[in-house]
């Protein structure tokens, strides 16, 4: 496997003063072309693709606030293996910048660990703040430590490992299955590393375990229901059972889960499911165990990528079955709290994907088009090219890089969104907090910055 140190566009070649230079330009450059997103925003989606880098300094100070949690996939642009300062450990899960020249709100996003990032966390006159180069972006703000990441179950597993919190802390994080079915490359999603993080992690020594006992998963809950009045929603995840997981098929195995959850804390939560895009009989198992929303991610819209870089989806289901299953879903859980997700950005990527932003805006804008004027929205996460992703080894092996989308992309869909979103008159999705800038908090993309509240 390559040691997969991903640059960020031949940035080798640059000098730091360079690359900053035209960093900042680049932002510039996008805000003058979008004036009706919000800076935040821009930066934002800026900071997901290109992820940042912490010196050690920078590091020291994180140590007291809560850090990643490696909640499913790596989400890092380098392996843990290239950490050479263990950023894995030691860097923050979120961080929420404001203030800095642009008086930006308070924006949260999500940490992508780049040691070669144009962007950087120093401390400067005894603060945190972001920075590219020598300007000063802003102030971080981290979140504590909640009490609950201090407290072990019975077993002795650590909470934060069994439950871990994101999007500052409003969403319990529930992978109870580490891996996925679908498996090498006729089958697995040609962006992910799930498998591959899996291995990463137990290398390094995080306690992962394939699949999560579901006691521990409610000794869990009690603690951080008795601690936290931050959590509002769970998220129930993990790959895709094709065959059979402990004797259950893939709705039987998340439902029990969700079961067992509601029956102890019934309504506490806003429940939610990942799952494949399932037939109806399925789905509805969900829906009786008492989840609220269902996340049938369709991952691209287009029909060749789709087929390319979804071949174990395309195998097990096909496009249009996936598709056809996603608006059955409104009738069993209605149509706003069926929220599919896509890979934001994976329709650029080399060598099959589109190379122009516009175009790969447009296609995307036909699929939000498409769900939209059916009353599904879907929602978004940026694509963060993680080296241990068949996308990113195979370009590696022919002595290429992978890099993330142009930011002209991230921010031409944040209009497209916003736009298609608005002209339907949808609901704000339910299930990520609130929405707007400066106030939302879901961190793995801006589709809630943008909403106008
Ligand atoms: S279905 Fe695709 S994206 Fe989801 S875990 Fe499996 S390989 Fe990854």
């Amino acid at each position: 496997m390559p040691g997969g140190t991903l640059r960020i566009m031949n940035t080798q070649s640059q000098s730091p003063t360079d690359l900053h230079r035209e960093r900042l330009a680049l932002l510039e450059r996008m805000e003058q072309q979008f004036p009706e997103i919000p800076p935040e925003a821009i930066l934002k989606e800026d900071l997901l693709r290109t992820g940042i880098r912490f010196d050690e300094e920078a590091l020291r100070f994180c140590a007291e606030f809560k850090t990643k949690s490696y909640f499913i996939f790596s989400f890092d642009m380098v392996p843990i293996s290239d950490m050479e300062q263990g950023e894995n450990l030691r860097a923050p899960e979120e961080i929420r910048f404001s203030g800095g020249d642009h008086r930006y709100r308070p924006t949260t996003v999500s940490v992508r660990v780049n040691p070669h990032s144009p962007y950087q966390g120093v401390v400067r006159d005894g603060r945190l703040r972001l920075a590219c180069g020598e300007r000063d972006l802003g102030e971080v703000e981290l979140l504590p430590v909640p009490e609950y990441y201090r407290r072990q179950l019975e077993s002795g597993q650590p909470v934060h490992e069994v439950a871990p919190t994101i999007e500052w802390g409003y969403l319990v994080y529930l992978t109870v299955y580490r891996k996925c079915q679908y498996f090498g490359f006729n089958e697995e999603c040609r962006f992910c590393d799930i498998n591959e993080n899996y291995r990463q992690q137990v290398k390094a020594g995080r306690p992962y375990r394939t699949v999560k006992p579901v006691e521990e998963v409610l000794e869990a809950l009690s603690i951080i229901a008795e601690t936290s009045s931050a959590a509002k929603a769970y998220t129930l995840t993990g790959g895709s059972i094709t065959r059979q997981l402990k004797g259950q098929t893939e709705a039987d195995f998340y439902a029990a889960y969700a079961r067992e959850i509601e029956d102890r804390f019934p309504g506490r939560w806003i429940g939610k499911v990942v799952a494949q895009a399932l037939p109806e009989d399925e789905q509805k198992k969900f829906r009786d165990a008492g989840i609220r929303i269902y996340h049938p991610n369709y991952e691209v819209w287009d029909e060749r990528l789709f087929e390319i870089l979804c071949p174990g989806k395309t195998s097990y289901v096909g496009r249009a079955e996936w598709h056809r299953r996603i608006l059955a879903a409104r009738d069993i859980f209605g149509p706003e709290n069926v929220i599919p997700n896509f890979v934001a950005g994976i329709e650029m990527s080399r060598p099959h994907g589109f190379t122009d932003p516009a175009e790969a805006v447009a296609s995307t804008a036909e699929g939000l088009e498409w769900f939209m004027s059916q009353g599904v929205s879907p929602r978004f996460t940026v694509w963060c090219p993680e080296p241990l992703s068949p996308l990113v080894m195979e370009r590696e092996a022919a002595g290429e890089t992978q890099g993330p989308a142009p930011l002209e992309y991230h921010v031409g869909l944040l209009r497209a969104w916003r736009d298609t979103h608005r002209r339907h008159g949808l609901p704000v999705p339910p299930g990520y907090g609130p929405p707007g800038v400066g106030n939302a908090l879901f961190s793995v993309s801006s589709f809630m910055d943008v909403i106008e509240v």
